[in-house]
């Protein structure tokens, strides 16, 4: 089903990574489920998290709320935007606090931090902090987004992953890669090993929303698209192994 198209050459995704921001959506946390959290799913994935972590990467994480709300939702519902994005990134905070505790329960230990205070529950941002935590080889989850309504989880994981000088932002999806159509619609869709942020934008592909790949592509930072479902694929693809598609300069 899947030819891929640029062939000339080879992925560049080199073992050597020393610090990554791992991007999920909140579907990834849903399973099975069209709902809310699957424990079972939630556990998996700390578990490839920490088979990257064993590997002495240092980890950031963001994760999105779409599992249990998306502003757009709210707000094509007669709720006023800003309010119902408030609503989407504290559904990020409930991931966040959800992966924390499988996380901690294989003895990785993370600190939640949240770009919108919240003293009770998780640490507030603050850059150098969270680098100290990172030095520490604690997984640090960035949460409620950038703080700011009318942004995505996608915008948050690329601001956070370029100040935290991460050097590359590793998007797990349902899929191996960046396709030219959706190919669980179309047999025939085909895959890209690398493509560049211009492409991207043009082609209109859904890797990221345009403001997170914009974002990207104006700090250089990569994006390794690949399939959360494979096991151990996260410590996989880090390690240049597996399927993935690469977006960087063209
Ligand atoms: N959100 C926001 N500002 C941000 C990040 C997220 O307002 O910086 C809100 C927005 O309403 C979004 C929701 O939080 O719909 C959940 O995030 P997202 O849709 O990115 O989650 P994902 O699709 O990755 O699960």
């Amino acid at each position: 089903m899947t030819e891929s198209l640029a062939t000339i050459v080879a992925p560049v995704v080199r073992p050597g990574y020393r610090r990554i921001l791992l991007k999920i959506s909140g579907e990834a946390l849903m399973g099975p489920q069209s709902y809310g959290l699957h424990p079972p799913t939630v556990a998996r994935i700390a578990g490839e998290v920490k088979a990257l972590h064993d590997l002495g990467v240092e980890i950031c994480m963001v994760i999105g709320g779409g599992n249990i709300f998306r502003g757009l939702q709210g707000s094509a519902q007669g709720m006023e935007r800003t309010t119902a994005d408030y609503m989407g990134m504290l559904a990020t905070v409930m991931n966040a606090l959800a992966l924390q505790s499988a996380l901690e329960a294989r003895k990785v230990y993370t600190r939640v931090i949240s770009a919108i205070p919240m003293d009770q529950v998780c640490e507030p941002y603050i850059r150098r902090r969270a680098v100290r935590h990172l030095e520490k080889g604690r997984v640090c989850i960035f949460a409620a987004g950038t703080g700011n309504p009318y942004f995505t989880t996608d915008t948050a994981a690329t601001l956070r992953a370029s100040e935290m000088s991460c050097e590359a932002l590793f998007k797990g999806t349902q899929v191996d890669g960046v396709y030219d159509s959706d190919p669980k619609k179309n047999p025939d869709a085909r895959r890209y090993d690398r493509i560049s942020y211009d492409d991207v934008l043009q082609k209109n592909l859904k890797v990221m929303d345009a403001s997170a790949i914009a974002l990207a592509r104006d700090n250089a930072l990569p994006i390794i698209v690949f399939s959360l479902d494979e096991p151990n694929g996260l410590a996989g693809v880090v390690q240049g192994r597996g399927r993935f598609t690469i977006v960087e300069p063209g």
